[in-house]
């Protein structure tokens, strides 16, 4: 099969697409003609070698993907059925999606949900499912579109920008943070109502003047410590990554003072009756322009360069891999 291929040289990660040979399916396995790939952060951390996430080489990356089953030995699931993954350390641990075939365990499969198609499953891919993570966690933290505004960081990513759609769907204000005004015209399409500069998330006090009832929070380090220090009394910020780097320079005053909640989210290991519902609420919430204005198409030869682009902040919304 054809494969994206991470080897490491000298310390460097090297990336090309060969053919190879998957190793032998397991008990629980299940084979899968993989139809779409998505492009995740994580994924450019990888493929550049930019972050640590891959540790043993040859590994084929590529942590989502959508596709068919080709053989199974796991009776859940059958020849012809359309699946989706997303997480469990596959593209990390695991070889990945960014391949014509993965060979992964039965558990870590979707079914993709009816009415759902492939190509749609992945223009959402890890970056959809963690922003409805992101917005679910606000809801179970009581945060209502009644609240006030809710602000999304990172806006014009991949998590960022499927946040600013759910959000606005569901009836809440959302403001959108960005460092490009390029992407303004795309986050007023996708349904935000403000946009704020990402270069006014650069310095905080403990505490400031409340202006969001809830965060959705990608970028990480003075960002999150702004939003916050901004929180209503009892808002909560459902926060999910690192674009701006992992340190959280704040105080306990948010916490302590204004009863402020910090929610963590992770979508790698989540069980697997959640993944599920998330899928179907995604399914059911996404209006269709969505999938019209939030994907840019490349191939497999093209993931290197795109994969540096990611890490540039040069890309916009979901990045789609055409595999078969
Ligand atoms: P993208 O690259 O698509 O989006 C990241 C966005 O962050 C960019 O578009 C940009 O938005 C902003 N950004 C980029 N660089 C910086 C910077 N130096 N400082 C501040 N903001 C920056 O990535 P994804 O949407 O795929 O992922 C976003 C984050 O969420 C990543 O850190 C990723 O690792 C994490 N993640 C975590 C998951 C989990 O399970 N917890 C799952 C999926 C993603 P703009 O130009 O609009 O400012």
């Amino acid at each position: 099969m054809k494969a994206l291929v991470l080897e490491q040289q000298d310390k460097a990660t090297l990336a090309e697409v060969k053919e190879i040979a998957l190793p032998d399916m397991a008990a629980g396995d299940v084979l899968v003609d993989i139809s779409w790939s998505g492009l995740n952060y994580k994924d450019a951390l990888a493929i550049t070698g930019k972050g640590k996430i891959i540790r043993q080489f040859p590994m084929v990356p590529g942590i989502d993907f959508a596709g068919h089953v080709s053989r199974s030995n796991d009776p859940r699931f059958s020849v012809g059925q359309s699946v989706i993954l997303t997480g469990w350390g596959v593209g990390e641990t695991h070889w990945g999606g960014l391949a014509e075939q993965a060979c992964v365990k039965g558990d870590w499969l979707v079914a993709l949900p009816e009415g759902l198609a492939a190509r749609n499953a992945m223009i959402i891919g890890t970056a959809g499912f963690t922003a409805m993570l992101c917005v679910m966690a606000l809801e179970e933290a009581g945060v209502t579109p009644e609240s006030g505004t809710v602000v999304v960081t990172g806006a014009s990513g991949g998590v960022g920008s499927t946040a600013v759609a759910l959000l606005h769907t569901l009836g809440y204000t959302v403001a959108a943070v960005t460092g490009r005004e390029s992407t303004h015209a795309y986050l007023r399409k996708l349904g935000a109502s403000e946009i704020l500069s990402r270069d006014d998330f650069a310095e905080t006090r403990p505490l400031e003047k409340q202006v969001w009832a809830g965060a959705v929070d990608t970028v990480g380090d003075k960002v999150l410590a702004k939003l916050l220090a901004q929180t209503n009394y009892g808002g909560c910020v459902a926060a999910c990554g690192l674009a701006g780097g992992f340190n959280l320079p704040t105080t306990v005053m948010p916490f302590i003072l204004r009863n402020v909640r910090l929610q963590g989210v992770d979508s790698v290991s989540v069980p697997a009756e959640r993944r599920a519902a998330v899928w179907e609420r995604l399914l059911n919430t996404l209006p269709e322009d969505f999938y019209q204005q939030a994907a840019t198409e490349i191939t497999l030869e093209q993931v290197p360069a795109v994969a540096a682009d990611f890490l540039n902040n040069k890309i916009q919304g979901r990045t789609l891999v055409k595999i078969g």
